[in-house]
């Protein structure tokens, strides 16, 4: 991992097939919107037969800055590819970047991150990446933004600073993530806006956002924690089965410009 987030030239060189068991649809992690279909069971990341090929999911500058937008979801080849094997310098070679000697890795520097409360241009941002994020992901349309946007503009209206409070990541200086608690009722608090940026992704900072939100309610002393969200979401939905929340209500809606499954999930303080 060293060298992969200077190069990405794997995501541009070689067709990424996988099982389509792997697609969110199907109740893995995969974003569909991310793929097309190669047969009934496999399926293919967008961009990966191109020419020249690059995944859909490839984020950044090639040799200079990249990314994986679905990192946490990416499909089980690309987590199974070795830095510094032949295939990995088989690629560096195709786009001009020097060979990996894999027993000799610079060594790897815990990124720094701290969570903090907004200051200001921080709820504007997280309007900004919520409808950047869902749209690149997911396809869905501004009527979400707009959603978030109403949510962002009523906290900052109506906070009671004594019972809600929001949430900014940080890592290594910038922005990577928000959650938000709000006050549903005396004894119900509802967490809102958790979204991390795909650089972000793979740290467990979902986890931590969703940990601080979990520790102020219990110390406001609310006895529910609620959270509403779609079926598709599977890492988030993964972060809050193992915190012991559970569905208690889900319905169909299109509000979003496709076809959704929205649920209602709760947690016992
Ligand atoms: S080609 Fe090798 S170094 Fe480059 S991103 Fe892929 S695994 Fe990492
Ligand atoms: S899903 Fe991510 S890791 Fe896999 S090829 Fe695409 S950009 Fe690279």
């Amino acid at each position: 991992m060293a060298n992969c987030t200077r190069c990405g030239a794997c995501c541009a060189s070689f067709r990424v097939d996988f099982s389509a068991s792997e697609l969110d649809t199907n109740s893995g992690s995969v974003p569909c919107g991310l793929a097309v279909d190669v047969t009934d069971n496999t399926s293919r990341m967008r961009g990966t037969d191109h020419v020249p090929a690059r995944c859909a999911a490839l984020t950044g500058k090639l040799g200079q800055k990249v990314g994986c937008g679905i990192y946490e979801w990416r499909p089980s080849p690309c987590r199974e590819f070795d830095e510094g094997s032949d295939a990995c310098n088989h690629a560096r070679r195709r786009h001009g970047l020097p060979q990996i000697d894999s027993a000799n890795f610079p060594i790897v520097t815990s990124p720094n991150i701290v969570l903090r409360e907004p200051q200001p241009g921080d709820l504007g941002w997280v309007i900004q990446q919520h409808g950047e994020i869902y749209a690149r992901e997911y396809g869905w349309n501004q009527s979400f933004k707009g959603l978030v946007a109403s949510v962002v503009a009523k906290y900052q209206r109506d906070l009671q600073p004594e019972w809600e409070q929001a949430w900014i990541a940080e890592v290594n200086g910038q922005r990577a993530g928000s959650v938000f608690v709000v006050r549903k009722s005396k004894t119900i608090a509802q967490l809102r806006l958790l979204i991390l940026t795909p650089q972000a992704r793979g740290l467990g900072l979902g986890g931590r956002l969703t940990d601080e939100v979990i520790a102020f309610a219990r110390a406001k002393d609310y006895k529910k924690l609620v959270l509403w969200t779609n079926q598709c979401l599977t890492a988030a939905r993964a972060i809050y089965t193992r915190r012991g929340f559970t569905i208690t209500h889900s319905e169909l809606h299109e509000g979003y410009g496709s076809p959704q499954v929205g649920e209602t999930w709760e947690l016992g303080l």
